[in-house]
């Protein structure tokens, strides 16, 4: 087994997404009432739901269609991805937290790590998809 130490970049790394990512998380619980969801389709994460709708509805039922593209490097760079519309939106939660935790000297496996961690907490607040069964 090997080991090795983590920097003190990637130390401060992993300080920051603990910080942004809580932070986000009781941003987005905040945002509407236990149990809100779309008036239309049922979806019920708070980055998916728009708050100035009455009665509520999620971004995808505004928008009026199911999908829409998303550059994967953010910002309009990279790649396209078509992603569900509600999903673009937590995504872009995630990538709005990425941008604020990782710097160019964090360790691209770490970097990685926290990412994920960051998506795993943010991704499962609600559904953003409730024609996807779980
Ligand atoms: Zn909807």
């Amino acid at each position: 087994m090997t080991t090795s130490l983590a920097s003190d970049a990637d130390i401060r790394a992993v300080t920051r997404c603990l910080l942004f990512t809580e932070r986000s998380v009781v941003r987005l619980r905040g945002r509407f009432p236990t149990g809100a969801g779309c008036f239309q389709c049922g979806a019920t994460h708070p980055a998916a739901l728009v708050a100035s709708t009455a009665p509520l509805h999620c971004y995808s039922c505004l928008l009026g269609r199911a999908t829409e593209g998303n550059h994967v490097a953010g910002s309009g760079r990279g790649p396209v991805l078509e992603l569900p519309a509600n999903a673009h939106r937590v995504f872009s939660e995630i990538e709005a937290l990425r941008n604020r935790f990782l710097t160019d000297e964090v360790d691209r496996e770490v970097g990685f790590g926290l990412v994920t961690f960051a998506a795993m907490r943010v991704s499962t607040l609600g559904c953003w998809d409730p024609a996807v069964k779980r």
